[in-house]
């Protein structure tokens, strides 16, 4: 049975359409992630989910029960919002109990529940605390505290990382995969950052333009993007798009025809001297890296990106060999964008 469910939901702020007929289901316990440029109305779609939003058409069911009209606290979910300060006149203990306060639990079950999500959190030691005696990734770790406390069956996150350092973030997001596998919440949760999609999502749904255009796991999204949005937006660097026109199609795939490949940085194979097949090619740019460098090249008469080994040693304007194995292909129409299949 899925958790979550929207069928058709679309919305507009005045004259603009920002959801145009969004349907999504996130099964039981299962980590969504929302992925997708700015603007493209991920933060819309899950405060509509929350109920903060109305939607203009379109329902949204938790399990089996329709929530389309019912208000936020009605609906049996908690969130946490990338600027959803705790609060700062309160003690960390006193903002974990806050919502099992109002949900008038008896204080014996409060003190335990606070001190379950406290341990969960590894916040135990700052339950005196103020805010202002916190730093950023604990009073994060503090909001996501206080949501869970309530134990909700759905979790709703907006972007809940994005105000800490680039370590803790990482930190960060290995301990809320794990605590949310441990504690079984449904999640969804929004992003732009691609590597925090591709690291902790079950299933992630892409979003373009108030659409969801490709929904599946994150190595499926990675390795079949449906089109070159989804492409150029997952992976870093983007995939590199080669436009072939007939002879060099024919050349490369054994077809003849205008065709538009995508192939990843880490699908291009970069070799010092001639292969039999390998197509000619220089080095731009050296990015060395650490474990791999980062190498612009120019083959086909464009600019590409490919990431080798460090221990290949490439100076600017060396000649170099490219293979692309056709398995690590993917073909695209060159009008319309979208993956050949
Ligand atoms: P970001 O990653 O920048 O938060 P997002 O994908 O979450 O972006 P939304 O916040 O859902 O995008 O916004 C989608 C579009 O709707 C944007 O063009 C935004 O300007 C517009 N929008 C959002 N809320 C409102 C509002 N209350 N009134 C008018 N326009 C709005």
């Amino acid at each position: 049975m899925a958790r979550v469910r929207l069928e058709g939901i679309e919305k507009r702020f005045g004259r603009t359409r920002v959801l145009k007929g969004v349907d999504l289901e996130v099964q039981d316990r299962e980590f969504l992630v929302l992925l997708g440029p700015s603007g493209c109305g991920k933060t819309t779609l899950l405060r509509i989910v929350a109920g903060l939003e109305w939607p203009d058409r379109g329902r949204v069911f938790l399990g089996e029960r329709e929530v389309t009209s019912l208000p936020p606290r009605a609906r049996g979910l908690a969130m946490v919002f990338q600027n959803y300060a705790v609060f700062p006149h309160l003690t960390v203990r006193e903002n974990i109990a806050f919502g099992l306060r109002m949900r008038r639990y008896p204080e014996g079950i409060v003190r335990e529940k606070v001190g379950r999500a406290a341990e969960l959190l590894r916040i135990g030691e700052l339950l005196d605390r103020y805010p202002a005696q916190l730093s950023g990734g604990q009073r994060q770790r503090v909001a996501v505290a206080r949501a869970l406390a309530v134990e909700p069956e759905v979790l709703l996150m907006d972007e809940p990382l994005s105000n800490l350092d680039a370590l803790l973030r990482l930190e960060l997001r290995a301990e809320l995969k794990r605590l949310l596998k441990e504690t079984g919440v449904t999640t969804v949760y929004v992003t732009h950052d691609q590597m925090e999609a591709m690291g902790m999502a079950d299933r992630i749904a892409v979003m373009r333009e108030g659409e969801i255009v490709q929904y599946g796991p994150p190595l499926e999204v990675y390795q079949k993007p449906v089109d070159t949005f989804v492409g150029g937006f997952l992976g870093h660097p983007p995939m590199n798009f080669l436009p072939l026109g007939p002879e060099e199609a024919s050349f490369l795939l054994g077809d003849r025809r205008e065709v538009l490949v995508g192939v990843r940085p880490e699908d291009l194979q970069v070799f010092q001297e001639e292969i039999p097949g390998g197509v000619p090619g220089r080095v731009l740019v050296v990015e060395p890296l650490g474990p791999h460098q980062l190498v612009t090249l120019e083959a086909w008469g464009q600019a590409l990106k490919a990431t080798v080994p460090s221990s290949l040693s490439l100076e600017p304007g060396n000649p170099v060999w490219l293979r692309i194995s056709k398995e690590s292909l993917r073909l695209f129409d060159p009008r319309t964008g979208r993956a050949l299949l």
